[in-house]
Formats: structure tokens, sequence, C-alpha cells
């Protein structure tokens, strides 16, 4: 039997001035799924996250979180809920410690044992946050803000996690941390929405994905049906 859903995207269309960046888009995502939205730089990618998450505003169409229509709230207000963005080009505190921009993470919760336990859990997931505690986030590279992005976001305790481009820019070693981390957190029973232009290692970890081309899906199926469809292959794995 198939999951609830717990965020549906409907016929979502977006515009920047007079040009259409998304025109259309469909897709949902269950209970427990991780979710990939790949396609090449442009495809409305992340335009789609921003409107989902009220940072960018809906020309049409709608979207529903836990069956109810969000349209037009803004991120603070659906991160109470438990839709938790973790945006591209991360957004850290800069000038405040790591354990600072974690508690940040925390900020609407105030049960502070479980809150200090959730701090510990994340330094699980990210020993080098725990080592470098005391550091403030301007100083760390850009790997380490990425963790730190990640794990600010799981302090809110998300029921689902929205990460655009987790992978980019990174060093391979990095990227390899993070993908490694996606998953754990994923086995860990978060529902995860993650947008990726690294189609291979988003579509590995998919329980479903979805491709976008120039504003519009073109492409779904489950991970492994995507990584085989030579379509997926020549277009996005360099076949
Ligand atoms: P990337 O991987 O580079 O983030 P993407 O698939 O996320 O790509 P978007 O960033 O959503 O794509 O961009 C979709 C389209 O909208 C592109 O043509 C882009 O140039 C345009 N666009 C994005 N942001 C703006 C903006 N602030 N103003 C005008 N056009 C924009």
């Amino acid at each position: 039997m198939s999951q609830p859903i717990l965020l549906q995207v409907e016929k979502l269309k977006v515009a920047y001035g007079g040009i259409q960046a998304v025109k259309g888009v469909s897709f949902e995502v269950r209970e427990g799924e991780l979710v990939s939205l790949i396609g090449a730089n442009g495809a409305g990618k992340t335009t789609t996250l921003k409107a989902v998450t009220g940072l960018q505003s809906v020309a049409d169409g709608d979207v529903k979180y836990l069956g109810r229509s969000i349209r037009g709230q803004g991120a603070w207000d659906l991160a109470k809920q438990g839709l938790v963005m973790v945006p591209e080009g991360r957004g850290t505190f800069t000038r405040m410690t790591i354990v600072e921009n974690l508690q940040m993470g925390a900020y609407i919760r105030n049960d502070k044992a479980e809150i200090a336990a959730d701090m510990e859990r994340v330094f699980t997931f990210f020993p080098r946050l725990k080592e470098r505690r005391d550091q403030l986030a301007g100083t760390m590279s850009g790997g380490e803000q990425q963790m730190l992005a990640m794990g600010r976001a799981l302090m809110a305790r998300p029921k689902v996690l929205l990460l655009d481009e987790p992978s980019m820019g990174l060093s391979p070693i990095m990227v390899d941390k993070i993908f490694e981390v996606v998953n754990e957190i994923h086995g860990q029973g978060v529902t995860i929405l993650l947008v990726e232009q690294n189609a291979s290692r988003a579509l590995q970890l998919a329980s479903r994905g979805y491709v976008m081309e120039s504003g519009v899906v073109t492409m779904t199926g489950s991970g492994h049906e995507l990584l085989a469809d030579p379509k997926v292959r020549a277009a996005y794995l360099g076949e």
C-alpha cells in the first residue's frame, strides 16, 4: 500500500518578469521517500524549490503540504510545520559559531534536553562539526558549511527535508560524505526531496525521481528505472 502524500506540487508555474522558468510542474513526495529532482543547469529545479518554500511567488498552480495548500506561506512558517529547506549556497550565519548555528535551527523549539540530544545526533552524522564546535561558520570550508546547513535543518526536526544541490562545488571526498549522510538521514525515517545536478548519485539514492528540462517534467520513474534509461544515461550520465 502506498504511503500518504506529504508534499504535492500541482501544475506549478513560476515566472521572472516575462520569462516562465517553471511551466506547469507536477510531482509528489510520499512519506518515507527520497525523491530526486534532476536536470541540467537552468532547468528550473531551484526555482521550483523556492516556490514550494515561499521564497519565490507562484504564478499559477498549487503546492500542498500534509493535504493543505501552502501557497503564499513563508519559509519560517513552513519550517515550524516540518517542511525545512537547505538552500543552494547554504546560508549559514557566518559570524556565529557552529554550535550557535545549530541552536538557531532549533529556535522554534524549547525542549532543551531533546535539543541537546539532537545536537549530539548531528555530531554523530558530522564529527567534524563537533571538533570545530566553537569555530565561526564563516571560516569553514564549503563542505563543512554544507554539513552545518544540513545539521541546522535537522535541528528543526523536519518531516520533509528539501535539499538544493548539496554537492555543488564540493571536493569528491566531501561529495561522498554528503551523499552518505543524506542516505543515513533518509534511513532514519526523514522524507527527502533532493535537487541535484549530480544525477548519478541522486538517482542511486532515490526511491523515485523526476527529470526536469526547460521548466517542465519530462520523465519520472523509480531511481533504478531512470538510471537504466538510455535517454537519462545519454543526457545526464555522460554516456
Ligand atoms: P541550477 O542548477 O543552475 O540552479 P536550476 O535547474 O535550478 O539550475 P533555476 O535556477 O531554477 O534552474 O533557473 C531556471 C531559469 O530561471 C533559468 O533560465 C534562469 O536563468 C532563470 N532565473 C533563475 N533565477 C532568476 C532570477 N532571479 N531572475 C531572472 N531569471 C532567473
